[in-house]
């Protein structure tokens, strides 16, 4: 049977909005002294509205915001989710997509009216060498919004910004952790701009960002080996392989089921927050079987 204090803690965590599926990772809890964060829906809220809709000259911005709707439709991205919105918003007219791909941690693809249409990362454009506004790209990131390239028939025709939320509960959690001297970690496939933005915005100690979903695993690894022993915090399909090789790994309750099924702790009420009450718990639970 389980002692006595782990049973009590069961009950108490379940009160504070802690699933502990995994009671001996738990345990380890307490030594840990880094903490890794997905930004898009960990560190921010994952609700994008687009803000600017940028046609290159000689494009129509409904245009831009038309192709990338169609697209958009058929993915579950945050960013989607955003643009979609937008075109419904303007009363713009979406047209069927139909051979739609997802370029895993870059963007996706897909033909409307005959036309082939990406919806790119930067990164992608970058390896095109398409010619685009840098300027105005650069200002645009580096008040945090995350840009999109719309591309018909590997054309340019225009830029798409969108903002997210920080959570205001991510950045409490982070300054408890500076003070109990944890190290805190961004990971996340968006721009490094804008994740300097937002890990400014925080106070986040320590940033890898354009890092593809593939290998955000193996960036995990790579800190534990720098000697840290480690928590991940995600959301999403993609983090599930890191929160696996983390020491501990978390999924915040909004997230996906595959990002639940493999964390050793769910954060029930999505709250950052609670990755101090888990690790206080850990302590307090512990100490007293020793
Ligand atoms: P994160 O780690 O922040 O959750 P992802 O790995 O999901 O980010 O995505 C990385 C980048 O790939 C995004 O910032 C975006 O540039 C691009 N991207 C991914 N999915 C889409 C999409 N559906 N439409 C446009 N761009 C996308
Ligand atoms: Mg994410």
């Amino acid at each position: 049977a389980a002692p006595l204090v782990v049973a009590v803690s069961t009950s108490i965590s379940a009160k504070k909005g802690l699933l502990i599926r995994n009671r001996a990772n738990f345990e380890g809890a307490r030594n840990l002294n880094a903490i890794v964060f997905d930004k898009t829906g960990t560190l921010t809220k994952g609700e994008f509205g687009v803000t600017d809709i940028v046609p290159v000259e000689g494009q129509r911005e409904v245009d831009v915001l038309a192709y990338a709707a169609s697209v958009e439709q058929n993915s579950e991205h945050p960013i989607a989710t955003g643009i979609v919105q937008s075109a419904k918003e303007k009363e713009i007219r979406v047209d069927k997509v139909t051979d739609f791909e997802s370029i895993t941690g870059k963007g996706i693809q897909g033909k409307v009216n005959g036309k082939i249409v990406h919806v790119v990362s930067p990164k992608y454009v970058h390896n095109k060498q398409l010619e685009y506004d840098k300027e105005l790209f650069n200002e645009m990131s580096e008040q945090g919004k995350t840009v999109v390239f719309v591309l018909v028939d590997e054309q340019l025709i225009g830029m798409i910004a969108l903002a997210d939320m920080v959570r205001e509960t991510a950045k409490e959690a982070i300054s408890t952790l500076k003070e109990q001297d944890i190290h805190s970690i961004m990971l996340t496939g968006d721009n490094k701009k804008v994740a300097n933005w937002v890990a400014d915005q925080l106070g986040i100690d320590e940033v890898y960002a354009e890092v593809l979903p593939d290998d955000k695993a193996s960036q995990v690894k790579e800190i534990q080996q720098q000697g840290w022993k480690v928590a991940m915090t995600g959301d999403g399909v993609n983090d599930a392989p890191a929160l696996a090789t983390a020491d501990l790994g978390i999924a915040i309750g909004a997230g996906t089921d595959v990002a639940m099924e493999t964390a050793d702790v769910v954060l029930v009420k999505s709250n950052p927050k609670d990755v101090v009450s888990l690790m206080d718990l850990s302590r307090k639970t512990y100490r007293k079987m020793v």
